[in-house]
């Protein structure tokens, strides 16, 4: 909300500045222009200003999976993966620059050596090579951005920003509700049509541990001991580590259950507050973002 609230008084005030200029003053060079009102920037641009002072792993994966650093961007597409779909509806916005969350290429690093003859990968590729699509990946530096990029804009989706407390950034207490009608609220906040789940709806959860996209089974399960929530809502489990540790967990007697959203609907919000935050650093920019959505459907 406060970000949209920017985006429109910088927004406003870029008009007056540009209305000056028109004007004949040296506004121009006083007021020092920025990125914002340049027509050229370029991609690295645009991942200096997200990197900002922000440090992350050498190893890091957040790269670019197409196209080249020194292109001038046409506009901006933020989602959770870039697919297929996402990659035509940027090329009909005219937006050659797409920043996606998760791979590219179905693997972590985007290793393409062992995809080289597969025309699934070569179809994706060619498809953004001709038609002169970037796409780099954000991970690393939105989970680095304190709080979580990604954690911040689900807190928001759901109402639940008022609850982050930093000293304990995973959990939210929230007033007490019953897991029935926390799985009601997720789907609706978080557009999910349909999700799984282990425990009692009648269940009242106070403390949730809130873990979208996929943890592993050794963060969540330690988690889950560590921070003894009534529930975890988290975006996805290996269905051999954390699922079946609740289960023995609720066999034991603990009153602790599991909500699993999906991978690319948990993660989404992030996405959608990256295009908030960005918008008013580049005003002129044309930045929108696509959501992904998920690939499954339910029998
Ligand atoms: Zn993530």
């Amino acid at each position: 909300m406060t970000d949209k609230n920017n985006l429109f008084s910088r927004r406003k005030f870029v008009g007056n500045t540009l209305a000056l200029v028109g004007a004949g003053s040296m506004m121009n060079t006083a007021y020092g222009f920025n990125d914002s009102a340049a027509t050229s920037v370029t991609v690295q641009q645009i991942i200096d200003t997200v990197t900002k002072g922000i440090t992350v792993g050498a190893g890091t994966v957040d790269t670019l999976k197409a196209g080249k650093a020194d292109t001038v961007v046409t506009g901006i597409v933020t989602t959770m993966f870039a697919t297929v779909e996402v990659i035509r509806k940027a090329i009909d916005l005219k937006s050659n620059f797409i920043i996606a969350h998760e791979p590219t290429f179905y693997n972590h690093t985007d290793d393409v050596n062992w995809l080289q003859r597969d025309e699934v990968y070569r179809f994706k590729r060619d498809l953004l090579e001709q038609n002169n699509i970037a796409v780099w990946r954000l991970h690393d530096y939105i989970h680095s951005f304190r709080p979580d990029g990604v954690l911040t804009g689900v807190l928001q989706a759901l109402g639940w920003e008022k609850y982050y407390d930093p000293s304990e950034p995973r959990m939210v207490k929230v007033p007490p509700l019953k897991l029935g009608e926390l799985i009601s609220l997720v789907k609706e906040k978080l557009s999910i049509e349909t999700l799984r789940f282990i425990g009692d709806r009648n269940q009242v959860c106070e403390r949730i541990a809130v873990f979208p996209g996929a943890s592993g089974g050794r963060g969540q399960i330690g988690a889950l001991s560590a921070l003894k929530p009534d529930v975890m809502i988290c975006g996805e489990v290996a269905e051999w580590e954390t699922s079946e540790y609740i289960r023995d967990a609720q066999a034991m007697g603990r009153k602790q259950s599991l909500v699993v959203l999906g991978h690319a609907r948990s993660e989404q919000p992030g996405m959608r507050w990256l295009k908030e935050w960005l918008q008013p650093k580049y005003p002129d920019l044309k930045i929108t973002h696509i959501p992904s959505g998920s690939p499954f459907a339910f029998a």
